[in-house]
This record gives structure tokens, C-alpha cells and sequence, in this order.
């Protein structure tokens, strides 16, 4: 014990609920690498605080500056989240959904 104030960064491994691949938790990343699928459990980035728990289907992707972002969409409660693409994640599945033109909020 420190007493130094923690910091709670959330490393948990998950198995996707589209593909079922398992994924392994670096903390920040909450979608799976292969087929891009997230779930609605965050309200802000890491804090798992939505209710939620709907699958997020990779709505699209638009190259920015020298990061993919990926727009999810909650199949459940119909939220859009705006994620960067982690450096693992599949070069292949992003391209394949990449849109031209700006990010649509
Ligand atoms: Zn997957
Ligand atoms: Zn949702």
C-alpha cells in the first residue's frame, strides 16, 4: 500500500458475441480485432458503465489523419460510438468497410 492514488485500467479478456473469437484485453480495446463486432458496456471508453450489453456491428470505418476510426452502432439500443482502430486489429476488415468522406456523429 502506497497511498498513491490507482489508476482502474480494465484489462479483461472477452470472447466475441459476433465472431467468437477470443480476444485478448489490453485495457482499451473493446472490439473484436477479426470482425471488428463491439458490445454496448461502456459509457465512456474502459468504465463498463452501460446497461446495455447490445452488440455493436462496425458501422463503418474512415481513414483520419494515420488511424482508422471505426463507427459502432448498437443493434440494441441503436447508439453510434466513434472508436480508433487498435494496431492489431484486422487491416483486412477495416478496409473492407472503410467509407469515404467525414464522420457522420
Ligand atoms: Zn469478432
Ligand atoms: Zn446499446
Amino acid at each position: 500500500m502506497t497511498g498513491l492514488p490507482t489508476f482502474k485500467r480494465v484489462v479483461e479478456d472477452f470472447t466475441c458475441g459476433f465472431c467468437g473469437t477470443s480476444v485478448k484485453g489490453k485495457g482499451y480495446t473493446n472490439h473484436c480485432p477479426e470482425c471488428l463486432w463491439s458490445s454496448h458496456v461502456d459509457v465512456n471508453p474502459g468504465d463498463r458503465a452501460s446497461k446495455c450489453g447490445g452488440l455493436m456491428k462496425p458501422h463503418s470505418v474512415v481513414f483520419t489523419r494515420s488511424n482508422y476510426t471505426i463507427t459502432h452502432k448498437c443493434l440494441k439500443c441503436g447508439k453510434t460510438k466513434n472508436v480508433e482502430a487498435a494496431p492489431d486489429d484486422s487491416r483486412d476488415a477495416l478496409s473492407a468497410r472503410i467509407k469515404p468522406g467525414p464522420i457522420i456523429v
